[in-house]
């Protein structure tokens, strides 16, 4: 499903005129079959969100080749990318980013509005989404109305919404207290069981890292497989 190859990348850093390009990808090399939960461990600073914004197309590698269902993408425009994007990838961050504005249901419905699908054929598809992850009783709430882990679960639920086959989760449980994040963790196992989704798990956690099939580590940009934890 995912084959990254060589993917080299360097950041400049420093006063303008004395910048130093500094490397933080290192021939990242890592394949992730479909319906495979994988997660990618290390310290911070080590660049796992580099990995993650590089696979998701948000920046181009400088060097390296990444093929995603078959589509080589390290080399698409900004405008391809975004396409490529909604249809492929779904996304969850540490700090939820959910519109303010915007209802819970709000929030799950929006990938689709972007879409251009008519309301008719939302409504039901998010409905569905709002109890499959437990917010059936909050739905018309605002993001300040919510704890951390139904926020989470709005997120979670958005990213599923467009029918993406892979989600990508930098730090899905990093603001959450360890029983929230025990839920939102075992949602996310039975989300792969029953819809087959492919997970890559950023973290800098070993228990939340330990959901995954399939465990790597990052150590200052090079990449080391950390071994196959469950057996799909
Ligand atoms: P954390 O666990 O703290 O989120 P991380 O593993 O996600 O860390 P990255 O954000 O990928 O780390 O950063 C990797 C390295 O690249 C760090 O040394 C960081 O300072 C550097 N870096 C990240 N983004 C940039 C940028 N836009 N310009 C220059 N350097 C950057
Ligand atoms: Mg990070």
């Amino acid at each position: 499903m995912i084959h990254i190859k060589d993917l080299y990348h360097t950041f400049s850093i420093g006063k303008r005129g004395k910048e130093k390009r500094v490397p933080v990808l290192k021939n990242v090399s890592l394949d992730i079959k479909k319906g495979q939960i994988v997660s990618i461990v290390g310290k911070s600073g080590s660049g796992k969100s580099t990995l993650l914004h590089v696979l998701a197309g948000f920046m181009r590698p400088e060097s390296g080749s990444i093929i995603v269902a078959n589509q080589e993408t390290s080399r698409l425009s900004e405008s391809e990318h975004a396409a490529f994007r909604l249809n492929n990838f779904g996304f969850i961050f540490q700090n939820f980013q959910l519109m303010p504005g915007l209802t819970a249901f709000e929030n799950i419905e929006l990938p689709l509005k972007l879409k251009g699908i008519p309301k008719k054929e939302r409504h039901p598809n998010v409905e569905a989404l709002v109890k499959k992850v437990g917010l059936t009783q909050v739905a018309d709430h605002y993001p300040n109305e919510l704890s951390g882990g139904q926020q989470q679960r709005v997120s979670i639920a958005r990213a599923l919404v467009t029918n993406s086959p892979i989600i990508l989760a930098d730090e899905p449980t990093g603001s959450l207290d360890s029983e929230t994040e025990q839920e939102i963790l075992l949602l996310i196992q039975s989300l792969n069981e029953s819809l087959g989704l492919t997970f890559v798990i950023i973290t800098h956690d070993d228990e939340v890292a330990n959901i995954a099939h399939e465990k790597y580590r990052l150590h200052d940009g090079v990449l080391v497989n950390g071994g196959v934890l469950h057996v799909v």
